[in-house]
């Protein structure tokens, strides 16, 4: 039995005060007993956030970060950065990443390698356009998502980290997959990963559901056998989010 996983995204938003108060007020209302949470926040509300959280079960995670050590690379956050600052999530590949920042697999199966290697769980991100989906290869084309981001990765190293299967349609739109839309592609991933590892780690890995989450279909999707929970956006800034998270326990 895989322990799911409920994981906010504030994108963009709130500034390291607002996040602080935020935090400090949402932690005392979430129940995080039989359940991973976790709240990825801007990259400068990150010591804030842990701050915030620091006592409770509760988690922080970025939302990017870069594949290189140090150096040069203006704008760049490492891994040891956000090791230092107590982080314990990355997200890495989410759709806005993908489309408006120019990511590739390529980019994203080399931060996906320096996440491990600093021991940070990757969460990796798949989806497909609403195109993809009407030309009917979204299982083709989250499988090479899914085969490019753990190139060269060893399935022990596989084994923690989690994957968000977020159709670019339903992210933000209000618009959310079908539970058994969000099923078939995450089962399809689960079977990805036994082709490229074994059924062990296809058991191991947990698949999260992403795009327009709330309280109101949050338990329909997390009732499915290869939905592990959620990555969360807007609701993830509302109260709403700590009954989500209870769909998860
Ligand atoms: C996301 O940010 O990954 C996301 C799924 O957003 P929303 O829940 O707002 O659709």
């Amino acid at each position: 039995m895989r322990r799911k996983v409920i994981a906010g995204n504030w994108k963009m938003n709130k500034t390291p005060r607002e996040v602080r108060s935020i935090l400090t007020d949402m932690k005392d209302k979430i129940c995080t007993e039989g359940v991973d949470v976790l709240f990825c926040v801007p990259a400068i509300s990150l010591v804030a956030a842990v701050e915030s959280v620091k006592g409770t079960d509760i988690a922080i995670g970025a939302e990017n970060m870069f594949y290189e050590e140090q150096g040069a690379y203006t704008g760049e956050i490492s891994a040891s950065m956000l090791v230092d600052a107590g982080v314990k999530y990355v997200i890495l590949g989410h759709s806005e990443r993908r489309q408006i920042f120019g990511e590739d697999n390529t980019v994203i199966n080399m931060k996906v390698k320096k996440a491990i290697e600093h021991k940070i769980i990757p969460i990796i991100c798949c989806g497909e356009t609403l195109e993809q989906r009407e030309h009917g290869v979204t299982l083709e084309f989250v499988e090479e998502q899914i085969r490019s981001a753990y190139y060269n990765v060893s399935r022990e190293e596989a084994h923690d980290t989690i994957i968000a299967y977020e159709p670019i349609w339903a992210i933000g739109t209000g618009k959310v997959a079908t539970s058994a839309q969000a099923q078939e592609v995450c089962a399809d991933i689960r079977g990805c990963i036994e082709r490229i590892y074994d059924r062990e780690t296809a058991d191991a890995i947990r698949i999260l559901y992403g795009g327009s989450v709330n309280a109101s279909n949050a338990e329909e999707l997390f009732a499915m056998p290869d939905i592990d929970g959620g990555l969360v956006g807007g609701a993830s800034l509302k109260p709403e989010f700590a009954d989500i998270v209870e769909f998860g326990r």
